[in-house]
C-alpha cells in the first residue's frame, strides 16, 4: 500500500469539485438518493475520488434502501480507517480513506448476513471505474 497522502486544503480544493470537497475534507455528508452510486450496478470497482485507492467493488455492493451506495466489505481492509464518531448527537463509526484520510461515510452493524457490516459511503467520496 502506498504511503499516506498529506494536502492542505487549499490544494485539495483546487483538484475536487465542491461537492467533493465538503464531503471528503469537512466530513459532510450529500443527500439520499441524490448521489450518482445509491442504486449504480455497473460491475467495477470504486477508487477514492480524492486519492485514486480502491477502496471497494461492486460485487460488495447491496441495495440497502437507504439512499447511499453500500457495501458489505471494502475491497481491502488496509484500504478504509474507521473512526469513533459522536457527532450530531449520534454515536456512529466514521470511516475514511487509509492513504489520503478522505471522509468516506460510516460503517454499521446492520449489514447483509455474509459481514454484517454496513458500509454507508457518499457517492462523492468514490469514482467507478466500470470492469472492461
Ligand atoms: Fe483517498
Amino acid at each position: 500500500m502506498p504511503g499516506k497522502i498529506t494536502k492542505t486544503d487549499d490544494e485539495w480544493r483546487a483538484e475536487l469539485d465542491p461537492e467533493q470537497f465538503r464531503i471528503l475534507r469537512q466530513k459532510g455528508t450529500e443527500r439520499a438518493f441524490t448521489g450518482a452510486h445509491w442504486r449504480t450496478k455497473t460491475p467495477g470497482v470504486y477508487l477514492c475520488a480524492g486519492c485514486g485507492q480502491e477502496l471497494f467493488r461492486s460485487e460488495d455492493k447491496f441495495d440497502s434502501g437507504t439512499g447511499w451506495p453500500s457495501f458489505a466489505r471494502p475491497a481491502e481492509q488496509e484500504a478504509v480507517e474507521a473512526h469513533p464518531d459522536h457527532s450530531h448527537g449520534m454515536v456512529r463509526t466514521e470511516v475514511t480513506c487509509s492513504r489520503c484520510g478522505g471522509h468516506l461515510g460510516h460503517v454499521f452493524d446492520d449489514g447483509p448476513a455474509s459481514t454484517g457490516l454496513r458500509y454507508c459511503i457518499n457517492s462523492a467520496s468514490l469514482r467507478l471505474v466500470p470492469k472492461r
